[in-house]
């Protein structure tokens, strides 16, 4: 039973890749890391933000603003003050729906004007358009990847890898960064192969503390990529940074291509 599911997981994968793709190159500007917190707790803040910064580093936060002064397994959501510091300190606000959530559990329109209420709160909260979209739980629909995609500079699921040569601006890869030292490894190996294919790795995590829920990191485990990165020499850079800087080059060699015609 769970080889079947796996299985139709895969296909599902496979499938939700290759359809609806907006696709940009990344030329020579890699190799890139991004760190991401999805919906969230102030943990993610308060002790990953502080940490990147004192490595001169920045995060991508995807907010879901409906949250927001909730508790729940991740620990304490974040707060008002917190989106007020994020920006403050350079990181960058993501969004990640309103109220979190996933396409397979609320009728398509809900969930459509859910996306729109999210990237509004924000909006208003912060005069900040986040134009960097997340998907709850990275789940996402054909016809979702097309209509998101159309609204958003980029969006961003769980299916893991690197994003190389051509990215998927309606479908980024990203991989989980979660648990404790332990999986250092994993990580390092990781962020080796994005070094080695010059390529953009982006992690997600969501509570960074000292005993993390199991879809969260510890502080270690966040530092040992960060300094890892840092001597090798791998770019740390938020989504919008990273794409800033594709799709600038992108214009360049387009009108090179155009004018050289
Ligand atoms: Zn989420």
């Amino acid at each position: 039973m769970t080889t079947l599911r796996s299985r139709i997981g895969e296909v599902r994968q496979q499938f939700l890749c290759s359809v609806h793709s907006r696709s940009v190159t990344l030329e020579d500007q890699g190799p890139f890391v991004s760190f991401c917190f999805d919906d969230f707790p102030r943990s993610a803040y308060l002790a990953g933000g502080a940490l990147l910064k004192s490595y001169g580093a920045r995060g991508t936060y995807y907010a879901a603003l409906g949250l927001m002064n909730t508790r729940n397994e991740l620990g304490d959501q974040l707060r008002r003050e917190d989106i007020d510091s994020i920006l403050t300190d350079g990181h960058e606000l993501g969004c990640h729906t309103f109220s979190h959530f996933s396409c397979r559990r609320v009728p398509r329109s809900l969930y459509e004007s859910d996306v729109r209420k999210g990237r509004e709160a924000i909006r208003k909260m912060t005069g900040v358009d986040p134009v960097n979209f997340s998907y709850p739980y990275g789940h996402v629909t054909a016809h979702l990847k097309k209509m998101i995609g159309m609204q958003m500079n980029s969006c961003r699921g769980i299916y893991a890898g690197l994003n190389t040569l051509k990215i998927d601006l309606n479908l980024l890869r990203a991989n989980s960064l979660y648990g404790d030292i332990d999986r250092l490894p994993d990580a390092k190996a990781l962020l080796n192969e994005s070094l080695k294919q010059r390529g953009w790795l982006i992690f997600y995590t969501h509570d960074v503390r000292q005993n993390p829920s199991r879809f969260g990191c510890t502080l270690a485990l966040l530092e040992g990529c960060v300094s890892w990165a840092i001597e090798n020499g791998l770019r740390i850079a938020t989504v919008r940074e990273v794409l800033d800087t594709v799709q600038r080059t992108n214009m360049q060699s387009h009108a090179t291509f155009a004018s050289s015609r």
